[in-house]
């Protein structure tokens, strides 16, 4: 899939959020029997869950998952925000695929890594990065996401955060888009010490 074509903000999400929100407070009470000491976390999956019902948090390395579900968890209950995976692992394979793809449709490796990188350099496939939705729940993300080491690394992806703990909470340079800093196939390197 290619990432940017991911729908941005759409006025209907407003209502979803609102939806969702209703549904963690109606589970709430369920959860709380469950899990006494996490139903805020639980029910909020579990109405996350019904809202974004194909994504798929397995293969994210745990200390990345568990800081995507803190995060999520404080959007939903503090701000009423919701926080749906796009994207987080992806298979070497899957990640070679879609570089491919966005070779053949760049006409170039180098135009291609502004948008997806080749496996060996891609975070989703370290199974740290993760691609959010909608719009509004990757704003929130950027402006709270420190806390749980969870960063907006490129200009041109409002969606793809990566979990980076090694930060102590210092939020890495935002570089202007993917394979900054790599070198490209024509051997021509970018600017040394870019890449962080
Ligand atoms: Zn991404």
């Amino acid at each position: 899939m290619n990432e940017a074509r991911i729908i941005p903000l759409r006025p209907r999400d407003r209502l979803f959020a609102l939806v969702t929100v209703v549904l963690a407070v109606l589970l709430w009470p369920v959860a709380f029997v469950r899990r006494p000491g996490r139903a805020g976390e639980v029910a909020g999956g579990w109405a996350l869950g019904m809202r974004f019902p194909a994504e798929d948090l397995t293969g994210l390395t745990e200390g990345a998952r568990a800081a995507f579900v803190a995060a999520r968890t404080e959007a939903l209950w503090r701000h009423g925000q919701l926080i749906g995976l796009t994207s987080g692992y992806r298979d070497p394979a899957v990640q070679q695929r879609m570089f491919d793809e966005e070779v053949r449709r760049c006409g170039s490796a180098a135009l291609a890594r502004m948008l997806v990188l080749p496996p060996a350099e891609s975070c989703h496939v370290r199974g740290v990065a993760l691609d959010v939705r909608p719009y509004e729940g990757a704003r929130w993300l950027e402006e709270h996401g420190a806390r749980y080491d969870l960063y907006r690394m490129y200009d041109n992806e409002w969606w793809h955060f990566e979990y980076r703990p090694d930060r102590g909470g210092v939020p890495p340079r935002r570089r202007p888009h993917p394979g900054v800093g790599f070198v490209f196939e024509d051997g021509d390197r970018m600017r040394p010490g870019s890449w962080e």
